[in-house]
Protein backbone atom coordinates (compact mmCIF):
# COMPACT_ATOMS: atom_id res chain seq x y z
CA UNK A 1 0.00 0.00 0.00
CA UNK A 2 0.93 3.32 -1.02
CA UNK A 3 2.67 5.53 1.96
CA UNK A 4 1.96 8.82 0.38
CA UNK A 5 -1.19 10.58 -1.49
CA UNK A 6 -1.45 12.68 -4.87
CA UNK A 7 -2.48 15.92 -4.22
CA UNK A 8 -4.01 17.32 -7.17
CA UNK A 9 -5.01 21.19 -6.95
CA UNK A 10 -7.79 22.35 -9.50
CA UNK A 11 -4.99 24.84 -10.26
CA UNK A 12 -3.06 22.38 -12.15
CA UNK A 13 -0.28 21.87 -9.42
CA UNK A 14 0.82 18.09 -8.47
CA UNK A 15 2.04 16.77 -4.96
CA UNK A 16 3.31 13.88 -3.27
CA UNK A 17 2.50 14.53 -0.04
CA UNK A 18 4.16 11.60 2.60
CA UNK A 19 1.27 10.42 4.69
CA UNK A 20 4.14 8.61 7.48
CA UNK A 21 5.40 11.71 8.32
CA UNK A 22 2.15 14.50 8.12
CA UNK A 23 -1.10 15.05 6.43
CA UNK A 24 -2.49 16.82 3.31
CA UNK A 25 -3.91 19.01 5.73
CA UNK A 26 -0.80 19.81 7.38
CA UNK A 27 0.98 19.34 3.91
CA UNK A 28 -0.78 22.68 3.38
CA UNK A 29 -0.90 24.53 6.59
CA UNK A 30 2.84 23.94 6.37
CA UNK A 31 2.95 25.33 2.43
CA UNK A 32 0.65 27.76 2.92
CA UNK A 33 3.12 30.54 1.66
CA UNK A 34 4.18 28.46 -1.73
CA UNK A 35 0.92 27.90 -2.94
CA UNK A 36 -0.79 29.18 -5.81
CA UNK A 37 -2.33 33.01 -4.37
CA UNK A 38 -5.69 31.98 -4.53
CA UNK A 39 -5.61 29.77 -1.51
CA UNK A 40 -4.23 32.12 0.77
CA UNK A 41 -5.91 32.65 3.64
CA UNK A 42 -8.97 34.99 3.66
CA UNK A 43 -9.12 34.35 7.57
CA UNK A 44 -5.50 33.47 9.85
CA UNK A 45 -5.80 33.97 13.06
CA UNK A 46 -5.16 32.53 16.53
CA UNK A 47 -4.25 28.46 14.81
CA UNK A 48 -7.15 29.11 12.78
CA UNK A 49 -7.42 29.29 8.87
CA UNK A 50 -10.09 29.71 6.00
CA UNK A 51 -9.00 29.04 2.52
CA UNK A 52 -10.46 28.16 -0.69
CA UNK A 53 -10.87 24.01 -1.43
CA UNK A 54 -7.96 23.55 -3.36
CA UNK A 55 -9.51 20.33 -4.91
CA UNK A 56 -12.87 22.03 -6.40
CA UNK A 57 -13.42 24.72 -8.53
CA UNK A 58 -16.50 25.70 -7.13
CA UNK A 59 -16.38 29.35 -5.94
CA UNK A 60 -17.34 30.01 -2.51
CA UNK A 61 -16.29 27.11 -1.43
CA UNK A 62 -14.79 27.49 1.45
CA UNK A 63 -12.42 25.02 4.07
CA UNK A 64 -12.34 26.12 8.03
CA UNK A 65 -9.29 23.96 9.53
CA UNK A 66 -6.39 24.39 12.67
CA UNK A 67 -3.10 24.79 11.55
CA UNK A 68 -1.86 22.63 13.86
CA UNK A 69 -3.10 18.88 13.50
CA UNK A 70 -6.27 17.54 15.60
CA UNK A 71 -8.27 14.36 14.42
CA UNK A 72 -11.35 15.47 16.08
CA UNK A 73 -12.86 18.86 17.13
CA UNK A 74 -13.06 17.10 21.01
CA UNK A 75 -9.73 17.63 20.95
CA UNK A 76 -9.43 21.44 20.02
CA UNK A 77 -7.71 23.57 23.41
CA UNK A 78 -11.07 25.52 23.83
CA UNK A 79 -9.34 28.73 23.60
CA UNK A 80 -8.60 27.11 19.43
CA UNK A 81 -12.40 25.95 19.71
CA UNK A 82 -13.47 29.48 20.57
CA UNK A 83 -11.37 30.90 17.34
CA UNK A 84 -12.90 28.06 15.56
CA UNK A 85 -16.27 28.92 16.49
CA UNK A 86 -15.87 32.51 15.61
CA UNK A 87 -14.36 32.37 12.07
CA UNK A 88 -17.11 30.03 11.11
CA UNK A 89 -20.08 32.09 12.20
CA UNK A 90 -18.51 35.16 10.45
CA UNK A 91 -17.85 32.84 7.30
CA UNK A 92 -22.16 32.31 7.14
CA UNK A 93 -22.28 35.79 7.52
CA UNK A 94 -20.20 37.13 5.24
CA UNK A 95 -21.51 34.50 2.55
CA UNK A 96 -25.17 35.91 2.94
CA UNK A 97 -23.74 39.45 2.69
CA UNK A 98 -21.39 39.17 0.00
CA UNK A 99 -22.07 36.13 -2.22
CA UNK A 100 -24.89 37.52 -3.85
CA UNK A 101 -28.37 36.47 -4.61
CA UNK A 102 -27.89 33.41 -6.11
CA UNK A 103 -26.49 31.65 -3.33
CA UNK A 104 -29.54 29.83 -1.33
CA UNK A 105 -27.80 27.82 0.83
CA UNK A 106 -24.29 26.96 2.59
CA UNK A 107 -24.39 23.30 3.32
CA UNK A 108 -21.47 22.55 6.33
CA UNK A 109 -20.06 19.11 6.30
CA UNK A 110 -16.99 18.13 8.62
CA UNK A 111 -15.82 14.29 8.99
CA UNK A 112 -15.44 13.16 13.00
CA UNK A 113 -13.04 10.19 12.17
CA UNK A 114 -12.74 7.64 14.74
CA UNK A 115 -9.66 6.22 13.58
CA UNK A 116 -6.71 6.57 11.72
CA UNK A 117 -4.90 9.92 10.46
CA UNK A 118 -6.95 12.62 9.75
CA UNK A 119 -6.75 16.62 9.79
CA UNK A 120 -9.57 18.37 11.22
CA UNK A 121 -12.08 20.33 8.82
CA UNK A 122 -15.47 21.93 7.85
CA UNK A 123 -16.44 22.45 4.36
CA UNK A 124 -18.73 25.36 4.09
CA UNK A 125 -20.16 24.13 0.16
CA UNK A 126 -22.34 27.14 -1.92
CA UNK A 127 -25.63 25.67 -2.88
CA UNK A 128 -25.33 28.20 -6.21
CA UNK A 129 -29.02 27.53 -7.26
CA UNK A 130 -28.42 28.70 -11.45
CA UNK A 131 -26.04 25.89 -11.18
CA UNK A 132 -28.38 23.43 -9.37
CA UNK A 133 -31.35 24.49 -11.52
CA UNK A 134 -29.12 24.10 -14.98
CA UNK A 135 -28.07 20.27 -14.07
CA UNK A 136 -31.01 19.30 -11.93
CA UNK A 137 -28.45 18.43 -8.59
CA UNK A 138 -28.76 20.05 -5.41
CA UNK A 139 -25.67 19.93 -2.69
CA UNK A 140 -27.57 18.30 -0.49
CA UNK A 141 -26.77 15.16 1.40
CA UNK A 142 -30.42 14.19 0.24
CA UNK A 143 -33.94 15.53 -1.30
CA UNK A 144 -36.96 14.63 -0.26
CA UNK A 145 -39.48 12.88 -2.52
CA UNK A 146 -42.24 14.86 -4.10
CA UNK A 147 -40.64 18.71 -2.79
CA UNK A 148 -42.61 20.89 -4.96
CA UNK A 149 -40.34 22.55 -7.83
CA UNK A 150 -37.77 19.64 -7.29
CA UNK A 151 -39.16 16.93 -9.86
CA UNK A 152 -35.81 15.37 -11.85
CA UNK A 153 -33.89 16.75 -9.32
CA UNK A 154 -31.09 14.78 -7.33
CA UNK A 155 -28.94 15.32 -4.26
CA UNK A 156 -25.23 14.64 -4.83
CA UNK A 157 -22.70 16.91 -3.50
CA UNK A 158 -20.03 15.53 -5.00
CA UNK A 159 -21.70 15.35 -8.47
CA UNK A 160 -22.61 19.36 -8.15
CA UNK A 161 -18.61 19.94 -7.09
CA UNK A 162 -17.88 17.99 -10.52
CA UNK A 163 -20.26 20.71 -12.58
CA UNK A 164 -17.60 23.52 -11.75
CA UNK A 165 -14.78 23.67 -14.24
CA UNK A 166 -11.81 25.64 -13.63
CA UNK A 167 -11.30 28.64 -16.23
CA UNK A 168 -10.92 32.35 -16.37
CA UNK A 169 -14.30 33.10 -15.34
CA UNK A 170 -14.69 30.75 -12.22
CA UNK A 171 -10.66 32.28 -11.17
CA UNK A 172 -12.25 35.85 -11.09
CA UNK A 173 -15.20 35.21 -9.16
CA UNK A 174 -13.04 32.94 -6.66
CA UNK A 175 -10.63 35.73 -6.30
CA UNK A 176 -13.76 38.29 -5.89
CA UNK A 177 -14.80 36.70 -2.68
CA UNK A 178 -11.36 35.70 -1.73
CA UNK A 179 -10.73 39.55 -1.66
CA UNK A 180 -14.34 40.41 -0.24
CA UNK A 181 -13.54 37.61 2.39
CA UNK A 182 -9.90 39.18 3.27
CA UNK A 183 -11.24 42.74 3.38
CA UNK A 184 -14.32 41.98 5.68
CA UNK A 185 -12.28 39.48 8.18
CA UNK A 186 -9.60 41.99 8.16
CA UNK A 187 -12.17 44.81 9.81
CA UNK A 188 -13.73 42.91 12.38
ZN1 LIG B 1 -2.58 17.23 9.82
Amino acid sequence: MSNSRRLTFFTGENYEVPLDTGCTGCFIHQNINNLPAIFRPVFDRNGIRILQDNEVAVPGLYIISPIEHYDSINNFPIELYNTFSHARFHLMKVMKQFLGDDLLMVQTHSEGRLSGNAHYHEWFIPYWKSIADKYKIVPKIYLPKGRPGFDNYIADIYGYMQLFKYNKKTKQRIQKYNQLLTKYFNEI
